[in-house]
């Protein structure tokens, strides 16, 4: 008896933990899509879709971010192709996605500027629990994305919304850049 619950509570330590973010939850080998619950405060709540896709093999995390600015919908549906391309079962690390980091103004179809609270999601990082919509999207990027990622790549593009140009940019950073100088450097 004693032998079988050793063997069953040995089996249970070698199992490998679930990385669980939102309602995705993934074990070394397999990915899963889910959202990141933002909860009602000053204004409504809101939702992130995101993606895990880890890797059979430990190694280091990225970040790839879709959709801060919400009308800027070329890293949005290259990110969803990317979910679909990557196999767990051929990679090391884990590949965390945001598909649409900003909802509101996603669905607003609003330029740089939150529909609600009218700030830029890129200007208020690391967020706050208890701020505005935008501020409490970043806050839950920050501390459920960002700070799980050794590398972060925030995409943005330009759109049919915008005159100028909004180049493609790609912020790589480390635990030790986004401490000393935020989350998203201007
Ligand atoms: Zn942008």
């Amino acid at each position: 008896m004693v032998a079988v619950i050793a063997a069953v509570l040995i089996a249970a330590l070698q199992q490998p933990t679930a990385l669980t973010i939102g309602s995705a939850s993934a074990r070394p080998g397999q990915a899963s899509s889910g959202f990141i619950e933002v909860p009602a405060g000053s204004d409504a709540a809101t939702r992130i879709p995101i993606s895990i896709v880890r890797g059979v093999q430990a190694g280091p995390t990225i970040a790839l971010i879709a959709g801060t600015h919400g009308s800027e919908v070329a890293p949005i549906v290259a990110l969803q192709r990317v979910r679909a391309l990557i196999d767990p079962a051929a990679m090391r690390g884990t590949v965390l996605i945001v598909h649409v980091a900003n909802m509101p103004s996603f669905l607003g179809r609003t330029i740089y500027y939150s529909p609600i609270d009218g700030k830029n999601l890129n200007r208020v990082y690391p967020g706050k629990a208890d701020g505005t919509v935008s501020e409490r999207i970043a806050y839950a990027i920050t501390n459920q994305i960002i700070e799980r990622a050794d590398y972060l790549v925030d995409m943005h593009a330009t759109s049919s919304l915008t005159r100028r140009g909004h180049a493609t940019s790609a912020h790589l950073s480390t635990r030790r850049i986004r401490r000393n100088c935020g989350a998203n450097p201007p």
